[in-house]
């Protein structure tokens, strides 16, 4: 009997995009499914043809202030900027005034020209080596789907019609993942885009688990197949076995938004082991959401906040004033608790727009973090003095990211030195003594842990890019994604040598990686001396319950095992039996 290709289960790799799982019934979203025909016009005509354009382009620039303004409500004024952007593109009148004149010069007919002119500026884009520029041609080309659906009569919105279903399609421009929000889609996948796209940023924010950049996805996903969406190792599973299925249901039980009502049932556990160990858990954030007060009340506190996503969500550096608006912001809120602001962390995989240096070969070894804050010194002194005065009620720590030099962390510190100077003449109200903490994502940094540690007040693995470094196994990378290992010895003896410097110098250690909120890791840290995690909201629930029902004791001994296994794979292999034990199911009621 010839198998039937149809149900075998398929596993298709991506590029990590937005965390989380999906399981449901997919469809094919066919945005750009419009035939372009190319029509000759009467001379007399080609008034009406440049109005119809114009027309089109009016309807285009309405739908596009509609999916604002629900971006606005939903993602927040700072990630719907991006829309404006998108409106520039449609009001761009130089580009108008040339489709305008090949229309009257050539007789042809709107779509086409304007679809002429659109594959001529796609294609600059797209072959450029600035991964901001390919990721704006997805916008670009998104948004001009809108003006060929008034032009040429758009099919109906297929989001719309495909509620609760995965939506599958070549690309999504930002304002369809908006409304995905808005016609519950529980997830995404795409054939291109980026990792670092915009529609990605939304989608994250919204908590839409998505993978980009599946190649074949569309021929080898067929509508109706039943389909689960790995967010967080970028895989699309079509027609999952029953086994398959299950394992992921508890996956996505786990990793469920988290909602105010599951924050406050765990704000009552205790944080510490049943041995009575004190572990703090806190959260990672990118942009202010509605969760954040929640999460104040509950008393968790802000281990990395990732300021750069101001940066991205426009692509331009914020005044001074408008970043002390919003650190202050965040500092009220969730005071007394503490937070932890990161200077910019740009380059590499946090595209850089105009200030990308398009001659760097290996961007992730090049021009980011820390490097390039204090090559733009008037922009990063901006930064510093906001951070600073949103210190004013003493529960803000600055942070530097991709440290990998002594002298990065000095540079620095004179830095913050000329601006407090600054603010005092200024009669600026700020925490004289702020604490100032680094990243430690690089191998030289770990290794150098216990004398950096001199000279901060505290350290921060980012297990993201350490392991990357470490293994040089590039995180955004697909055909390398097998090689990406969070238990892999190497890392786990530089993760063990940073805690072991933050002790030897008594400053605080924490962890703000992925790994942080990883359940088989979470018995492993707690028993190599780790007090701190910080990880994503979603996660919080789950990870403070497991850290409850861990006995130090156990945890310690459990590590020393672990740190002579000489495999990633044996690791694992031990931290899941043990976990099989220990752990058990932690579920997370509603
Ligand atoms: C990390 O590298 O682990 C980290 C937290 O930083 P980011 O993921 O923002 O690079
Ligand atoms: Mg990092």
């Amino acid at each position: 009997m010839k198998p039937d290709i149809k149900t075998k289960e398929l596993s298709l790799k991506g590029l990590v995009a937005s965390p989380g799982i999906a399981i449901g019934k997919c469809f094919s979203h066919h945005a750009d499914g419009y035939t372009i025909n190319r029509i000759e016009i009467p001379k007399t005509q080609v008034e009406a043809e440049i109005a119809r354009l114009k027309h089109a382009l009016e309807l285009a620039v309405s739908d596009l202030e509609q999916i604002r303004g629900e971006a606005d409500r939903t993602v927040g004024p700072q990630l719907s900027k991006i829309f404006e952007a998108q409106l520039l593109i449609l009001e761009d009148a130089e580009f108008f005034r040339q489709v305008a004149d090949d229309i009257a010069r050539q007789h042809l007919n709107a779509e086409y020209v304007y679809h002429r002119h659109l594959q001529q500026t796609l294609k600059s884009l797209r072959n450029s080596r600035d991964s901001y520029l390919r990721d704006m041609a997805h916008d670009i080309n998104a948004t001009a789907a809108k003006v060929f659906s008034h032009l040429v009569g758009g099919r109906s919105n297929k989001l719309v019609d495909n509620k609760h279903r995965i939506a599958l399609a070549e690309d999504f421009s930002p304002g369809e993942v908006v409304l995905m929000n808005k016609y519950h889609i529980p997830g995404f996948a795409t054939q291109l885009g980026g990792p670092t796209s915009h529609m990605v940023l939304i989608a994250k924010s919204l908590a839409i688990p998505g993978v980009v950049g599946v190649g074949n996805l569309l021929r080898k996903c067929p509508d109706d197949a039943m389909v689960i969406i790995d967010g967080d190792n970028g895989l699309v599973i079509v027609n999952p076995t029953t086994k398959t299925l299950a394992h992921y249901r508890e996956e996505h039980r786990r990793h469920r938004g988290v909602t105010s009502r599951q924050l406050k049932s765990i704000a009552r556990l205790p944080s510490t082991t049943t041995d009575g160990r004190g572990i703090a858990v806190m959260v990672n954030l990118e942009i202010p959401s509605d969760l954040d007060q929640t999460l104040a009340a509950c008393k968790i506190g802000v281990g990395l906040y990732r300021t750069e996503f101001f940066y991205l969500s426009t692509m331009a550096f914020p005044s001074e004033e408008e970043q002390t608006k919003q650190y202050h912001d965040i500092a009220r809120t969730f005071f007394p608790n503490q937070v932890v602001m990161r200077t910019f962390d740009l380059g590499s995989d946090k595209i850089v727009g105009d200030l990308r240096n398009t001659d760097e070969v290996n961007p992730a070894l090049g021009w980011r973090g820390i490097r390039l804050d204090l090559d733009i010194p008037d922009i990063f002194k901006a930064q510093l003095r906001a951070l600073l005065k949103a210190s004013e009620f003493r529960n803000v720590r600055i942070m530097l990211p991709m440290v990998s030099a002594m002298s990065e962390v000095n540079r620095t510190k004179k830095l913050i030195h000329a601006a407090m100077v600054e603010l005092q003449s200024e009669g600026v109200v700020f925490d004289e003594d702020i604490e100032i903490g680094i990243m430690i994502e690089v191998p030289s940094a770990a290794i150098m842990a216990h004398e950096l540690a001199k000279h901060v007040d505290f350290l921060s693995i980012g297990t993201n890019d350490l392991i990357q470094y470490t293994l040089a196994v590039d995180r955004g990378n697909k055909r390398v994604t097998s090689l990406y290992r969070q238990f892999h010895p190497a890392v786990l003896r530089l993760i063990k040598m940073t805690i072991e410097a933050g002790a030897a110098n008594e400053i605080d250690v924490s962890m703000c990686g992925e790994m942080a909120g990883n359940r088989l890791a979470l018995p492993l840290l707690v028993g190599m001396g780790l007090t701190t995690f910080s990880v994503a909201p979603t996660r919080v629930p789950e990870v403070k319950k497991i850290i409850a029902s861990l006995s130090y004791e156990e945890c310690r001994q459990l590590a020393e095992k672990v740190m002579t296994i000489p495999t990633a794979d044996r690791v694992e292999a031990a931290l899941q039996e043990w976990c099989a034990t220990h752990v058990g199911q932690i579920g997370m009621e509603d």
